[in-house]
């Protein structure tokens, strides 16, 4: 599964200078390429034929609400108060792998643990009537969930679109699967995954190449941390701290609800010299 943080980034796009409108278009047709696990195809000459938006979504959202009810129903026989502590348990995990082994963070387990989190405590119709026996499937089931919402707001938003792979009845839904579904990016997308990469924030595999190479030579995580720092200082020390995170959390809606961010869209970082 591709750990990836899926933005629809435009305010960082105006402000690092980068812009999305010089594309390379299909050099035999000129259509607008679009890309299948980084593998640029052009929908003309290849012979895709894409789902209409309103259908994709239709599509997603079928899958998001058939996976939560099965969700639902089998969480609600568990304790509350031991899938809560379960969920919290998972999220620490998260952390600790990166303070103890400085290997990559995994964002969208942390948003997945916290969308959760938020989604349990509003539950009250627990039925507590047996105990979690696997503890393990419980977040992999609930990142499936995410996973779909994710995509169903990259369509929303222009940045994926849906493969016609099957014919298809809106109104027989229960007929597709889940392999049915076959996503593609689009260019602008692609470029803002490179502008997302130049602030750390990449796909599993290439963090963790960039992280055991930086793990060689690894130094005290906070240099000068006796001295006090005012504001710009702080600011210029942890820049590139910042503004990961930063463009990790703010990358889409539901990571700005995942990590409680939903009314501070409007924060601006300048960097001081
Ligand atoms: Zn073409």
């Amino acid at each position: 599964m591709r750990n990836f943080i899926a933005p629809r980034w435009k305010s960082i796009v105006k402000k690092t200078g980068l812009h999305t409108n010089n594309l390379l278009p299909c050099g035999k047709c000129g259509s607008k390429r679009l890309y299948f696990f980084d593998d640029p195809l052009c929908p003309t000459c290849d012979k895709l034929t894409i789902i209409p938006t309103t259908d994709a979504l239709a599509i997603i959202n079928h899958f998001i609400n058939t996976y939560r009810k099965t969700f639902l129903e089998e969480v609600r026989d568990f304790k509350k108060n031991e899938l809560l502590s379960l969920v919290f348990w998972e999220r620490e995990k998260i952390i600790r792998q990166f303070y103890t082994n400085y290997t990559p963070i995994d964002q969208q387990g942390l948003a997945t643990c916290n969308l959760l989190l938020k989604r349990v405590i509003r539950m009250n119709d627990f039925l507590e009537t047996r105990s979690i026996s696997n503890r393990n499937s419980v977040v992999e089931a609930y990142r499936t969930i995410v996973l779909l919402e994710l995509n169903l707001e990259q369509v929303e938003v222009g940045n994926r679109v849906v493969l016609r792979t099957i014919q298809y009845d809106l109104n027989k839904l229960r007929d597709l699967s889940i392999g049915d579904i076959v996503y593609f990016e689009t260019e602008e997308y692609q470029k803002i995954k490179k502008i997302m990469e130049k602030f750390n924030v990449m796909p599993e595999e290439k963090a963790k190449k960039k992280m055991d190479a930086w793990r060689l030579k690894l130094e005290p995580i906070i240099p000068g941390s006796k001295k006090s720092n005012n504001a710009s200082e702080t600011l210029t020390r942890f820049f590139e701290t910042i503004s990961m995170w930063y463009t990790g959390l703010f990358s889409n809606k539901l990571y700005r609800s995942a990590f409680g961010l939903s009314r501070m869209e409007e924060i601006t970082i300048n960097h001081f010299h």
